[in-house]
């Protein structure tokens, strides 16, 4: 069968390959016939040689770690044929550590976890794919079209979700809420903020292509001024550029008690300069809190699998601005100016 691997470590080694082997059993008891897969920042990361591990004894992973399939089989009973799934990327480290064990393998404390398609476990851009029950996720049958979307949402559940646990330290009435970077993460995190009837201002800095468009359909405010000139005072911050300068400009932004998510993850060795004194003192004198989030743990991914369904199904397709077939894979991992999601479509 077809699979779109990489050589970890080996910048372009990205390849398709037409004798993958089918899924071992110890995969999972579920078979599932791929129907796509999700392209994201990670994934070029991992085609640079940046990123990514292959399985053990392994040289090439396959990658894909957004997915949508239908089940084959599943002889446990959990799922049916028929079922539209997609598999949870990350799997507990073998120790356990404590959050693993309790089931937060998005919080895992020694490093040792498993990832499809990003560390030592194969990925889903393949043309079946097993995963255990528990690592399947249930879609609504009308979610076939945008299902893929799945993945990424459940990131932004995970981060809506410690906000509001972080949130609940004390007396907590947030309102208006500031989203930096109208990629796919950025808008989903709109997304999940509007569903919870927040006051949404949402900052990018492309002037043209859907993304003014897309934020002003979910009754979001869209921005292409600096974060220093915008003229808002956010409760809530769900940073997702990862670009330093925002980051940093980002912290000084919010309320008094206000929240700073950090979603965007930096590629790292720029360097700037900073007043991290007059940073210490804003954050102490108004309680505010930075905090990193990232992943996501089943009760996210169910979470994100009920927003995406209450969500406008029109609204979710306009997210994804090209699909490609498999066998256009390399045009598909070449990303284009005006790309939102990108997605590789394996159903023919
Ligand atoms: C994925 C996460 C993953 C992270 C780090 C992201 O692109 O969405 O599930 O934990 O990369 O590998």
């Amino acid at each position: 069968m077809r699979a779109v691997t990489v050589e970890p470590g080996v910048a372009n080694s990205l390849s398709l390959i037409q004798d993958q082997p089918e899924p071992a059993p110890e995969e999972g008891a579920v078979l599932v016939e791929a129907l796509s897969v999700g392209i994201c920042g990670t994934d070029h990361e991992i085609i640079a040689g940046l990123y990514g591990e292959a399985p053990p004894g392994a040289d090439r992973l396959v990658i894909g770690h957004e997915s949508l399939g239908r089940v084959l089989e599943d002889p446990t009973g959990t799922l049916q044929p028929g079922d539209l799934v997609a598999g949870i990327v990350r799997h507990p480290d073998p120790v356990p550590c404590s959050n693993c064990a309790a089931g937060e393998w998005d919080m895992c404390r020694n490093g040792l976890f498993t990832e499809h398609g990003i560390k030592a476990l194969a990925g889903f851009a393949r043309d079946r794919w097993r995963i255990q029950p528990h690592f399947a996720v249930k879609l609504d049958p009308a979610l076939s079209s945008v299902g893929v979307l799945l993945e990424p949402t459940s990131v932004v559940a995970k981060a809506w979700d410690h906000i509001e646990r972080i949130g609940h330290r004390a007396e907590w009435q947030p309102q208006t809420v500031l989203v930096t970077g109208a990629g796919p993460i950025g808008l989903l995190a709109a997304l999940l903020a509007t569903q919870r009837g927040f006051t949404v201002h949402v900052l990018d800095r492309t002037t043209g292509g859907p993304k003014a468009e897309l934020v002003a359909a979910l009754g979001a405010t869209y921005h292409t001024v600096s974060v220093n000139d915008l003229q808002v005072e956010p409760d809530v911050v769900v940073e997702c550029t990862g670009a330093p300068t925002v980051v940093l400009d980002v912290m000084c932004k919010a309320a008094p008690t206000g929240i700073v998510c950090l979603a965007g993850v930096s590629s790292g060795g720029r360097r700037i300069n900073f007043d991290a004194g007059a940073l210490n003192r804003e954050l102490v004198l108004e309680n505010n809190v930075v905090f990193g989030s990232v992943n996501a743990n089943r009760r996210h991914w169910d979470l994100a699998a009920q927003a995406l369904a209450q969500a406008d199904q029109n609204w979710l397709s306009s997210l994804i601005t090209r699909r490609m077939p498999v066998e256009r894979y390399a045009e598909a991992y070449t990303a284009g100016p005006d790309d939102i999601k990108v997605v590789l479509d394996f159903a023919s």
